[in-house]
């Protein structure tokens, strides 16, 4: 665990000082999958599990980060900031001091710790989580202050063009800007937001199916991401006003079919109808209609599997025994895909029997022990302790 106070004494011990202590959560989306880079609509919620970052001044120009998840510890000389990535862990604090400098926020040297509880590669944000937590310290220190939406978007700029992930704002809002006991229904064009209650009797139970992937290796994720851009191309013939998939809807779209690629045609459709369910199921929670915001999840599952092609046999496992279990609202892939975690929204009452059901269902099925996490949704980035 990512517990606050052996943390502070591991940089005490490491660097002879005691630091300030910040923390940024981790996230699950509970439902709009690749529309935030289409500008839509997506449902993050802030989870318990968290980086931590401890910061103390040197006086010298010098960075110093140490890892305790990596076990490794990096100098950067502040006054010669690298500009290129080096595809090492250390990208993602280095990406966010190269943005903060793009936007002419610079500090004196510093010794920072991260440690933290969200697992890595499994489409819980780890790299958003590392990149707020960095952030937040490092503004700190550097005496500046910004609003949470502004910290966002220096992460994301971080991570699109230092690290070179070409992921969408959503990790890093709902790193900054979670509510405690609510979901965010973000608009990714505006980024305006509403915080919608996730009452007590549910729980969110995220079951990593343990199949890693790997965003900033590109792969199929920015494959995707291209297939969707030549979809966008082609329907701008037709509809010239349209910037993103954002701006179409399903009618349109059907009705340039025989204009695209199939595989082109699907990527786009499981965009264009996400956004429509992300809608839908904010309806349903306002309205405390758990049952159809599950069917909403159950939907989005099956589209990020027949129409994105970015689910896997092991996460359509996780949610075929989701589904058959007592309690359980609903499931779905979430995060990029390509493995990684399901989130499933079940009552609070069957949430004990039901880890114990999927753990043995998942172990017997594909001889792999999950991970499973329950958590309830919490507040974004911040600061932890004042010493
Ligand atoms: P995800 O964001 O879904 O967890 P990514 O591939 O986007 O997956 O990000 C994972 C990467 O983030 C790790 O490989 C590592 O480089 C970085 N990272 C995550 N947690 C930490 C940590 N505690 N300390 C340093 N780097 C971390
Ligand atoms: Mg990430």
């Amino acid at each position: 665990m990512a517990d606050a106070s052996r943390v502070i004494a591991m940089h005490q011990s490491r660097f002879g000082a005691q630091g300030v202590v910040f923390q940024a959560p981790g996230r699950v989306n509970l439902i709009g999958e690749h529309t935030d880079t289409s500008e839509g609509h997506v449902m993050p919620a802030a989870l318990d599990l968290r980086t931590l970052s401890v910061l103390s001044p040197r006086t010298d120009s010098t960075a110093n980060i140490y890892s305790e998840n990596f076990g490794e510890q990096v100098s950067i000389d502040l006054q010669k900031l690298p500009s290129s990535p080096r595809q090492h862990w250390s990208d993602y604090p280095t990406g966010v001091l190269w943005s903060l400098r793009q936007r002419g926020i610079t500090c004196g040297g510093f010794d920072l710790t991260l440690a933290g509880n969200v697992p890595s590669g499994s489409g819980l944000s780890s790299s958003a989580s590392v990149e707020v937590a960095v952030a937040v310290a490092v503004l700190d220190r550097a005496g500046a202050q910004l609003a949470k939406p502004e910290i966002a978007k220096l992460c994301q700029f971080a991570e699109n063009n230092f690290v070179g992930a070409q992921s969408g704002i959503m990790d890093q809002f709902a790193s900054c800007c979670g509510v405690e006991g609510h979901a965010l229904l973000l608009d990714c064009r505006t980024l305006d937001y509403e915080a919608l209650p996730l009452p007590e009797q549910v729980l969110l139970v995220i079951c990593n199916s343990m199949v890693k992937h790997s965003l900033s290796d590109g792969g199929e994720y920015n494959e995707r991401r291209a297939e969707v851009e030549e979809g966008v191309r082609i329907l701008k013939r037709y509809y010239p006003e349209m910037q993103t998939l954002r701006d179409v809807n399903e009618e349109q779209l059907q009705a340039s079919k025989n204009e695209m690629p199939e595989h082109v045609f699907l990527r786009c459709l499981h965009v264009v109808t996400e956004n429509r369910r992300v809608l839908q199921a904010a309806e349903a929670l306002r309205e405390h209609d758990f049952s159809s915001f599950g069917k909403r999840m159950y939907e989005a599952h099956n589209s990020m599997r027949d129409n994105y092609a970015a689910s896997c046999a092991e996460t359509d496992t996780l949610v075929e025994l989701a589904a058959k279990q007592p309690g359980c609202y609903g499931a779905r892939i979430t995060g990029a895909g390509f493995g990684g975690c399901t989130v499933n929204l079940v009552a609070a009452e069957h949430s004990e029997k039901f880890v114990e059901n999927l753990r043995a269902g998942y172990f017997q099925a594909t001889g792999i022990h999950a991970e499973i996490y329950l958590s309830r949704a919490s507040d974004g980035a911040g600061p932890l302790l004042r010493n």
